[in-house]
């Protein structure tokens, strides 16, 4: 698999010199290979070429696919984040697999996590998904109403608030999808500065055709599927 490795080699010098014009060290910003419709030969390629983190929308898939990979990549450490909308009757395979739930965007879906992660007697990490574009179409939470849905996730003792994510509306040019990374970038500032957010908050943030974007406005997770793997079918 030479082009899951020559992509993963341009990506990560990529990232590198977007981390560098934000002012930031390399490794301030985590790539999160995005595997959805990835064939396993794939996904395999980037694990041997040192790819650690993955992301994956379905629970159904991803269950699958943690598996196969944990076993062929014995010894390895990888971890899965869930970047999909998380349907209320998957959360408790969803709490079984997954290192971060990028995507809580209900009351009702957190404490359902809440719950499953206590009968397993153990944390996880989540992000709020915030719906930055105010899309009709698109879940997450409106950027005023984090505060208070913030506020009532600190009652879920197993739930590690992480930080925010957000899929801005597409846009074919990086551009014009600057104004809502900002926007996540100052959101997150002052949800940190009134003490809502802990200090070190992730913002994932940037997908194939904007990351670099996403990087320079502040991004500390990008989640890439066709960089990585090509385009899906
Ligand atoms: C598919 C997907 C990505 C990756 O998209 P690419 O454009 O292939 O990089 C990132 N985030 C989410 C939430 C996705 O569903």
């Amino acid at each position: 698999m030479e082009s899951v490795n020559k992509n993963l080699q341009s990506i990560n010098q990529r990232i590198k010199a977007a981390a560098h014009r934000s002012g930031r060290t390399p490794d301030s910003v985590k790539l999160v290979a995005v595997t959805k419709q990835a064939p396993l030969e794939k996904i395999m390629a980037a694990v041997e070429c040192g790819q650690h983190l993955f992301g994956e929308n379905f629970v159904q898939e991803a269950n699958d696919k943690i598996n196969r990979v944990s076993l062929a990549a014995a010894g390895k450490t990888i971890s899965w984040h869930f970047i999909g909308h998380l349907q209320s009757n998957k959360a408790r395979q969803a709490a079984e697999l997954f290192r971060i739930i990028e995507t809580v965007d209900r009351l009702k879906l957190a404490r359902l996590l809440n719950k499953h992660l206590a009968t397993l007697g153990r944390g996880i990490s989540v992000l709020v998904q915030v719906n930055i574009g105010r899309e009709k179409q698109k879940s997450g939470i409106a950027p005023e109403e984090c505060t208070e849905f913030i506020g009532q996730l600190r009652q879920f003792e197993h739930l590690e608030i992480a930080g925010l994510m957000a899929m801005p509306p597409f846009s074919a040019d990086p551009e014009m999808t600057r104004p809502y990374f900002k926007s996540m970038r100052l959101l997150a500032t002052e949800l940190v500065d009134r003490g809502v957010l802990p200090g070190r908050v992730e913002l994932s943030m940037g997908m194939s055709g904007d990351f670099e974007v996403a990087i320079e406005e502040g991004a500390t997770m990008v989640r890439l599927g066709t960089a990585v793997f090509g385009a899906r079918t």
